[in-house]
C-alpha cells in the first residue's frame, strides 16, 4: 500500500480555510472516495506527491501540460520573462507573437483576444456571438462543459457530472432561459430546437467532447450542424479549450471539418499558466472593444509571463510535432484496456481521439452524455485507486479524459499498460 499520510494531514489542514481543501471541485476525490492526493512537484511525465509517491501523470493539469512538466525551454522562457517584470497594464511584444502563432494555426481566425481562463474565453465568445447576430439564444449539448459562467451551468459535464449535479445553485432562472439543451451526436435534437426558436445566436460545442469522458462526434452530425448553422444565420462556437493543439497543431475543428465561426482556447496555449483566448474572422472580432461595442477587459489579460510560457510551448510543440506519437501511445493504452478487460471479463468501452482517451465501465458504446452515464462508477473507484497504487495518476472521475504528453517515454507507457492490467484484475473481483 502506498502511504498517503502527508496528503491526509494536508487535507485536514486545508479544510479549515479552503472549501473542501480544494480550489476546484474536480480536485476533490468525492467520486472515488478517500482523500485528495497533494502534489509536491513534477517533471516530464512523472508527478510526485507530498509523501514522495511517484506516478506517471495522465492528468497533466487537465490538459495544459502537453510537453510534460517543467519543460526546459518553457522554464527558460518564463525565467527570462520574469527578469523584465510581471505585469504592466500595457501591451507587450509577446502578446503579438502568441497572437500570430495562434491565428496562423486556425484558417478562419484573423484576430484573437487573450483572457485568463477558458471560462472567460467562452463567456466572452457568447457575448460576441450575441453582439454580432443581434440574437439571444444559444444551444449547448448535454455533457459538454464550457466553464462556469451562469448561462452554461446546465446539463454540464466535468465536475458537475462527477458530482451528479444537474446544474448549480445560485444561477437565476433568467440567466439560463436563453440556453437550449440538445443531445450530442443527435442532429434531430438540434433541428427541433432550431425550428422552434427564431432567435438563436450560436451553437456552442466541444468538437471532441472531453468533459463527459471522451466522446467523438459522427461525421453526419457535424455536417448537419454546419448546414443548419449556415441556413439559419447561427454562429458555431468551437470550444477548443481542451482540444486546441491537442490532436494537431491547431484545432480539432479541422480534423472533423466543423465550420467554426468563433474558436475558444485555453489550457495548452498557456503552457500551465492562466491563459484563455477567443478568436474569429475580422468581421466578427471587430465587434470587440476598442474596435467595436462589445465590451470585454482584463487587468492581467495577456500577462507577459503567461505569454512567454505559451509561446515556448507552441514553438516546441510545432518543432516536436508529437501528434503521430500520441496516436501510437493512445493505441497501446487502448489495447491494454480492451485486452485486459477481455482477459478478466470486465465490461468496458474505450473512447479516444488524438492524445485524449478514457475507458467507460459499461458494455454499451458511449456516444453522448446519457450513454456515458451508464458507466459503473463503483468499478471506476476501485480502478482509480489500484492505478494509483501501481504508479499511475488519472483524473479522479469517470467523466474526465486522460491526457498524453510528449514526454511520455516507452517505459512510462509500459508501466501504464501493466498497471491497467492489475487494476482491471482487481475490478473483476468486485
Ligand atoms: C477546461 C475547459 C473550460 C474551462 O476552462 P477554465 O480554464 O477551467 O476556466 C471550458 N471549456 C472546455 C471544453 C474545457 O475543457
Amino acid at each position: 500500500m502506498i502511504s498517503l499520510k502527508k496528503s491526509q494531514k494536508l487535507f485536514v489542514e486545508g479544510q479549515k480555510h479552503l472549501v473542501g481543501a480544494v480550489n476546484s471541485p474536480v480536485r476533490a476525490f468525492s467520486s472515488v472516495g478517500g482523500n485528495p492526493i497533494f502534489i509536491k512537484k513534477a517533471r516530464g511525465s512523472i508527478i510526485v506527491d507530498v509523501d514522495n509517491n511517484k506516478y506517471v501523470d495522465m492528468v497533466l493539469s487537465y490538459g495544459p501540460m502537453i510537453l510534460g512538466h517543467k519543460h526546459k525551454l518553457v522554464q527558460n522562457a518564463i525565467t527570462k520573462a520574469t527578469k523584465n517584470g510581471y505585469s504592466f497594464g500595457a501591451s507587450t511584444q509577446s502578446e503579438i507573437t502568441l497572437a500570430g502563432m495562434v491565428c496562423d494555426a486556425f484558417a478562419k481566425m484573423d484576430k484573437v483576444r487573450f483572457v485568463n481562463s477558458g471560462t472567460e474565453a467562452v463567456f466572452s465568445a457568447l457575448r460576441l456571438a450575441r453582439a454580432f447576430t443581434g440574437k439571444d439564444k444559444i444551444i449547448k449539448f448535454s455533457g459538454c462543459y464550457h466553464g462556469h459562467a451562469d448561462s452554461l451551468l446546465v446539463a454540464a459535464g466535468s465536475g458537475l457530472a462527477t458530482l451528479s449535479l444537474p446544474g448549480s445553485k445560485g444561477v437565476p432562472e433568467d440567466a439560463v432561459k436563453n440556453t437550449l439543451i440538445a443531445e450530442y451526436n443527435n442532429l434531430e435534437s438540434v433541428e427541433t430546437l432550431v425550428s422552434a426558436n427564431k432567435d438563436i445566436a450560436a451553437i456552442i460545442i466541444e468538437p471532441i467532447a472531453g468533459n463527459m469522458g471522451v466522446v467523438v462526434p459522427d461525421d453526419c452530425f457535424i455536417k448537419g450542424l454546419n448546414k443548419l448553422a449556415k441556413e439559419n444565420n447561427i454562429l458555431i462556437i468551437a470550444d477548443e479549450v481542451m482540444t486546441g493543439f491537442r490532436s494537431k497543431f491547431g484545432g480539432a475543428q479541422d480534423l472533423i471539418e466543423l465550420n467554426a465561426d468563433i474558436t475558444c482556447l485555453g489550457k495548452v496555449i498557456g503552457g500551465g499558466f492562466p491563459v484563455g483566448a477567443y478568436g474569429a474572422r475580422n468581421e466578427i472580432m471587430e465587434m470587440v472593444a476598442p474596435l467595436g461595442g462589445m465590451y470585454q477587459a482584463g487587468t492581467l489579460s495577456g500577462n507577459p509571463i503567461a505569454m512567454a510560457a505559451g509561446i515556448a510551448t507552441l514553438r516546441e510543440l510545432k518543432k516536436q510535432n508529437p501528434y503521430s506519437k500520441f496516436e501510437d501511445n493512445a493505441r497501446l493504452i487502448e489495447e491494454a484496456l480492451l485486452n485486459s478487460a477481455k482477459e478478466f471479463g470486465v465490461d468496458l468501452q474505450v473512447n479516444k481521439f488524438g492524445s485524449m482517451i478514457n475507458p467507460f465501465f459499461t458494455d454499451k458504446s458511449v456516444t453522448n452524455f446519457e450513454s456515458a452515464q451508464n458507466s459503473d462508477t463503483e468499478k471506476f473507484k476501485v480502478f482509480f485507486w489500484e492505478l494509483a497504487e501501481n504508479g499511475v495518476f488519472i483524473p479522479p472521475s469517470q467523466y474526465e479524459a486522460w491526457f498524453l504528453s510528449s514526454s511520455l517515454a516507452d517505459k512510462d507507457v509500459k508501466k501504464v499498460v501493466k498497471s491497467i492490467r492489475l487494476a482491471l484484475k482487481k475490478v473483476s473481483r468486485l
